[in-house]
């Protein structure tokens, strides 16, 4: 029974919960001024209340009503609205098109403060005021390539987006200071996004170091107050530069006139949970929204981008060489075949550190397993440590004495005699950092060293302070995982070592080999950056793997363009689109058997309205099938075209929705997905 007449004014609110709908209220009993879209209320949600964001304000006339009457809104949270109608359109369409549930979206989007209830900082008297750096440096001058590309970019009048392929250590942040510069002469607002923390304050300081504008930076680091001030800073138009880690995409900015992402192939830009977007393909359409240019830059670009340069959506733009006096490193392999291994060092690496040392150089040494050893295991019964909750191995930290599991999280006491025979010869198996730490401050004592990972840099701000003293040379050894490979700019590592990179070449993704390649050149990246060569050493046990060869031999372009022809012979993306249906259950065998009926839901969803070229591949369990106590399984659908992938999920997504799941179990869709799991 309907309580509205049709002249009403009724208010459509995205609800902070997952579902898929937007709710009609009445507007609050006590109206002072009209709430604005845009703004938070307080709403009468199931048994209790709920936040939401006022999406639009309707007559009743316009929608269809709902059987039970509508309740009034509760409260009005904000003032003034937190989203502008373009940003509030930018969300809904990106919530949209990652088939996230529009009000889970839009708080995704807002500061983590402001998805309670909470009043906003006072936005006028902002405390804190945006970074503003001291005296600026003077710009250098750019190569032909750089001006080449800076000129294409600039001269671009509205919306283009374009690719700065360049080789690492190119120049691609001057290319970037120089459109900052240009854009904020011309009024404008720039968005940076980086995929990781770490690159951040590298950049800022980069930043600072050359132009006078305020900038605000915004990234998990960062505690709640201050990532909403740097919020309402970039949002107010006072900060004029926002520089930040993928969920920055979502900041409002009013005078947006240029969009960056840096180290665009990185897949940290995909958000791998609830709203599961790309970073950088919203910052695109974000780009495009406000008529302004976008620029994607990456020594080694993600296959989909090549892609989209090779059609000429984005304009390629090279800088093939290192810039200023700098040369490109020299990369070996050291076949490791039945070779002794000191914690997974071959002799030639050692021998190498010992010359980079002994020269007053660095070196850098690139292991992406943290942890003492990936599995302890009993020398007399055979016994591994293997997760209780996973299908996986306990990783052995030592530091902690503690056996930890890297999916689930769990832990537990170091055993000092073997569960299962209770021999007390308990072995550690391979090698993560912190063994080779070990084993290097053994063979070389009194050497500093730093090692770079997810354990040593927990404390806050950490991160930040250990690779600010890898840059001033510090730290003759530095040992990482790809926390310390990614992006930065360490002047004094002349070598390289590459431990181990082999799961590469023969892993289950599609995608495991360009992932190879990318931490492979980014890392090499990492030598010879100044005055002195780099030589990169690479340690395999498959020296004649072609894709190895190829990628050493011709470089990074010409590996992409052979991974681009096998990627069309298959009709894998980008020459397809995907979308992956998930699912997990306490119960073995259910989120299989429900993937199984949603395949049989889209087959005749398909029979009665045919969508060409549509494929459904699975389901199949996940590689690593239990995680956590739950069974997971997935189903890949794949199309020629996104129109053809966003069609069937139309159809797919609301019957599913309206169907019978079992109990406990949970499902999710992932379009675009970046890793088979
Ligand atoms: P990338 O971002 O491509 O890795 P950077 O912008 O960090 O490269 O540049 C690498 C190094 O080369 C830096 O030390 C930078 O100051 C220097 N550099 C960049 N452009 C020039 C140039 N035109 N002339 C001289 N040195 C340059
Ligand atoms: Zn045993
Ligand atoms: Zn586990």
């Amino acid at each position: 029974m309907s309580n509205t007449t049709a002249d009403m004014t009724l208010l459509q609110v995205a609800v902070a919960a997952p579902v898929p709908e937007l709710f009609l209220y009445l507007p609050p009993v006590a109206a002072s001024p009209p709430a604005q879209p845009g703004c938070r209320v307080l709403v009468p949600f199931g048994r209790g209340q709920r936040v939401g964001l006022l999406v639009a304000r309707i007559t009743a006339a316009s929608v269809r009503l709902p059987a039970a009457p509508l309740k009034p809104i509760a409260a009005v949270l904000d003032a003034i609205p937190l989203l502008g109608p373009a940003e509030l359109a930018f969300v809904r369409w990106a919530g949209d098109y990652y088939r996230c549930p529009p009000g889970e979206a839009l708080f995704t989007a807002l500061p983590a403060r402001l998805r309670r209830p909470t009043a906003v900082l006072a936005r006028d008297v902002l405390t804190d005021a945006p970074t503003r750096p001291g005296a600026p440096g003077a710009a250098r001058p750019l190569n032909a390539e750089q001006q080449a590309a800076v000129t294409a970019v600039s001269a671009q009048a509205g919306f283009g987006c374009f690719l700065l392929d360049g080789v690492t250590g190119s120049g691609k942040t001057e290319v970037y200071l120089h459109l900052i510069e240009l854009a904020l002469a011309r009024g404008r607002q720039v968005l940076i996004l980086v995929p990781e923390i770490g690159l951040t304050p590298q950049l800022a300081e980069r930043i600072g170091a050359r132009i006078i504008a305020p900038l605000a930076v915004s990234h998990s680091g960062l505690g709640p107050r201050a990532r909403e001030l740097a919020w309402h800073q970039a949002a107010s138009g006072q900060a004029r530069l926002l520089l930040g880690t993928r969920s920055a995409v979502f900041t409002p900015l009013p005078d947006l006139g240029l969009v960056i992402v840096d180290e665009e192939h990185d897949t940290s830009l995909k958000q791998q949970e609830g709203f599961r977007y790309s970073a950088r393909d919203l910052a695109v359409r974000r780009a495009q929204l406000a008529a302004c240019p976008a620029l994607l830059g990456s020594a080694t670009p993600a296959l989909e981008s090549l892609h989209n340069a090779r059609r000429g959506r984005y304009r390629h733009l090279h800088l093939p060489r290192r810039a200023g006096t700098a040369v490109a490193p020299r990369i070996l392999l050291a076949d490791i075949r039945a070779q002794p291994l000191e914690s997974g060092l071959s002799h030639a690496l050692l021998t190498r550190i010992e010359a980079a040392i002994a020269a007053g150089d660095q070196a850098l040494l690139f292991l992406n397993r943290r942890g003492f050893s990936p599995v302890l295991t009993c020398h007399d019964c055979g016994w591994i440590s293997e997760c209780p909750h996973c299908d996986a191995r306990m990783t052995l930290h030592r530091d902690h004495g503690q056996l930890r599991c890297h999916h689930c999280g769990a832990s537990r006491p170091l055993p000092v005699q073997c569960p299962y025979c209770e021999s007390p010869d308990l072995r550690p198996l391979g090698q993560g950092t912190e063994r080779v730490e070990d084993s290097l401050r053994q063979r070389f004592p009194g050497i500093p060293l730093a090692r770079i990972d997810r354990d040593s840099t927990r404390r806050r701000g950490e991160l930040a302070r250990l690779l600010a003293a890898a840059r001033r040379g510090d730290y003759p050894l530095l040992l990482g995982t790809q926390m310390l490979a990614k992006g930065h700019h360490l002047p004094g590592v002349t070598l390289v070592g590459i431990m181990d990179l082999d799961h590469g070449l023969y892993g289950s993704d599609f995608r495991a080999a360009e992932r190879m390649a990318q931490v492979l050149i980014q890392v090499a990246g990492r030598a010879g950056r100044a005055e002195r060569p780099g030589t990169v050493l690479v340690q395999t046990r498959h020296p004649g793997h072609p894709l190895l060869r190829n990628l050493l031999s011709a470089g990074y372009g010409a590996f992409a363009a052979a991974a681009l022809a096998e990627r069309a012979e298959a009709h894998l993306p980008p020459f397809s689109h995907q979308a992956l249906l998930r699912a997990d259950s306490p119960q073995e065998q259910a989120a299989l058997a429900w993937l199984r009926q949603a395949r049989e839901l889209a087959t005749e969803l398909l029979a009665n309205a045919p969508l060409p070229g549509v494929e459904l591949w699975g389901p199949a369990p996940s590689n690593m099938e239990r995680r956590a106590d739950r069974y997971r399984a997935q189903l890949l659908l794949q199309a020629p075209r996104r129109g053809l992938l966003q069609g069937l999920l139309d159809r797919l997504l609301p019957a599913l929705r309206t169907g019978k799941a079992p109990r406990h179990l949970r499902w999710g869709i992932d379009v675009d997905p970046q890793e088979m799991l």
